[in-house]
């Protein structure tokens, strides 16, 4: 196996998110990875935005990627930011690109029309379902001439354009960690290319975009694999070259469960939030890359560009260990000047703006100066101490304290935006919701965001703290009522 790159060609790797929430851990991780190696071998390393699912992708989270992923310290040589000669990197800036390609296939022969209707669909899968089959396109609209195909296309019909597939063989997809993985095409969904609205999937978009921006080496999470044969079929349509391919673990709870925010934090942002140094997060996501002798753990970038070798990666799920994380972050702090410290905790919490507007808020409310510092503590805190004696004095019992903590943790996760005008509102609405006053209610979300039932104003407070702390508050005061389960979850939203 050949991993440094041969020939004459350029390493141009990337890191695609799709901003459909959060900035997340697994993203730096992918992008870090990415990144090491191309500097490694002298490439380019490229950010593109993936927002194919306009439904659920959104400017905000756009932003707070690029936001998290500049924090994170990485730099890209190509974005849609800071341009470069492939742009645009925006994939929905692109949409005439990726109907040329599909109009390609079709021609081609490699794709078709298809027209079934979502009720005949539907009923294709309900038939699959109570037949104990798999679930995938069954080949209707195969039969379509190309005339005809084109004749109700022209005359206004709606269809979507899919990728043909064989109906036996097999595909074999090379990764550069796991080596060769066998894919039966019988089980190969005809994939949707191309939706009826014009625009692309994400599986068209990826692979032309890739193909396009002359990416040599897709490294990526393992929960793509199975999305690989489709793209491997597509190079070979459009008689193009596949990039290397290489599907990294996920990270794992400490439980080994697939790392998800109902556990632990996932946010980048949240890590910021929480005061850790960036170098302390790069540096403990490179340990899952590339482990170290003990002794040799705390390294930089420029460290792990060297240590790093794709073919020792780890299969088994990295886990996210939030203890080793303080520990190394620990260590940072200490490692920096009595400057630099005070220069990056004022940055970090304590600019000017915000400590404005926490005198504002605090001043009619503090009779000594001394009260001040005792009266804010919490917007400069972390995770708070509650437990479920802090809620004795509210008059809500343990089932609806626990339903309106869960709630507006759900419902404020679902905002586009985290202001005191969408606090107020959503947390009002989860009052009409479980019919509580809100008198009454106001005081669990005081007690669970600032760890007192008096304290500065609730909706205040909850902006100058952030959606990634707010997150977390609302979970640890969750957790001596037991949490709530995901099944809980999807009745409770319904
Ligand atoms: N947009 C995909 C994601 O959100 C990228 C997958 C890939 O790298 O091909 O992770």
């Amino acid at each position: 196996m050949n991993l440094s790159p041969t020939g004459a060609r350029r390493v141009r790797t990337r890191v695609a998110p799709s901003p459909t929430g959060d900035p997340h851990v697994g993203t730096a991780y992918v992008a870090l990875v990415n990144y090491c190696f191309a500097r490694k071998h002298g490439g380019d390393f490229i950010l593109r935005i993936e927002d194919t699912d306009r439904a659920r992708s959104t400017p905000e989270s756009e932003r707070a990627i690029l936001e998290a992923l500049h924090w994170s310290g990485l730099s890209w040589d190509e974005g849609p930011d800071v341009g470069g000669p492939f742009g645009p990197y925006r994939q929905s800036d692109r949409s005439a690109i990726y109907v040329r390609y599909a109009d390609e296939l079709l021609a081609s022969g490699h794709a078709f029309r298809c027209f079934c209707t979502p009720e005949r669909l539907e009923a294709m899968r309900a038939a699959q379902r109570a037949a104990g089959q798999q679930q995938k396109y069954d080949g209707h609209c195969l039969t379509v001439s190309p005339e005809e195909s084109a004749r109700r296309a022209a005359a206004g019909e709606s269809f979507v354009v899919r990728m043909k597939v064989p109906e036996s063989g097999v595909c074999i997809v090379h990764d550069l960690a796991r080596g060769e993985i066998p894919f039966e095409f019988s089980t190969v969904d005809m994939q949707v290319l191309l939706k009826s609205d014009g625009l692309p999937t994400y599986h068209l978009a990826n692979v032309v975009d890739d193909h396009l921006m002359e990416i040599t080496h897709v490294i990526r999470g393992e929960e793509w694999v199975s999305s690989a044969p489709k793209h491997l079929l597509l190079y070979e349509y459009f008689g193009w070259e596949p990039p290397a391919l290489m599907h990294l673990p996920l990270l794992r709870n400490p439980d080994k469960s697939k790392l998800s925010k109902r556990k632990n934090p996932t946010g980048i942002l949240f890590y910021e939030r929480m005061g850790y140094l960036p170098e302390a997060l790069l540096n403990f996501l490179g340990l899952l890359l590339a482990p170290a002798p003990e002794g040799q753990e705390i390294f930089g970038v420029d460290v792990l560009i060297e240590r790093l070798d794709l073919a020792k990666i780890s299969l088994g799920g990295p886990v996210f260990d939030a203890a080793k994380l303080d520990w190394l972050n620990g260590q940072y702090l200490r490692a920096l000047t009595t400057d630099e410290l005070l220069a990056r905790t004022a940055a970090w919490g304590f600019d000017r703006t915000r400590l404005e507007r926490i005198a504002e808020l605090a001043k009619s409310r503090i009779e000594r100066l001394s009260d001040l510092a005792p009266t804010a503590g919490y917007l400069f805190a972390g995770r708070l101490a509650v437990t479920k004696d802090s809620f004795a004095g509210t008059k809500l019992d343990d089932d609806v304290l626990r339903k309106a903590l869960a709630l507006a943790m759900w419902r404020l996760d679902a905002e586009r935006t985290f202001d005191k005008e969408v606090v107020e509102r959503v947390l009002k609405g989860v009052g009409e919701t479980l019919a509580v006053k809100f008198r009454d209610l106001s005081r669990v979300y005081y007690v669970a965001m600032t760890g007192s039932a008096t304290s500065l104003p609730l909706f205040d407070s909850m902006e100058l703290l952030g959606r990634d702390l707010c997150r977390e508050r609302f979970r640890v005061a969750l957790d001596p009522f037991g949490g709530v389960s995901a099944k809980e979850q999807k009745e409770w939203m319904r």
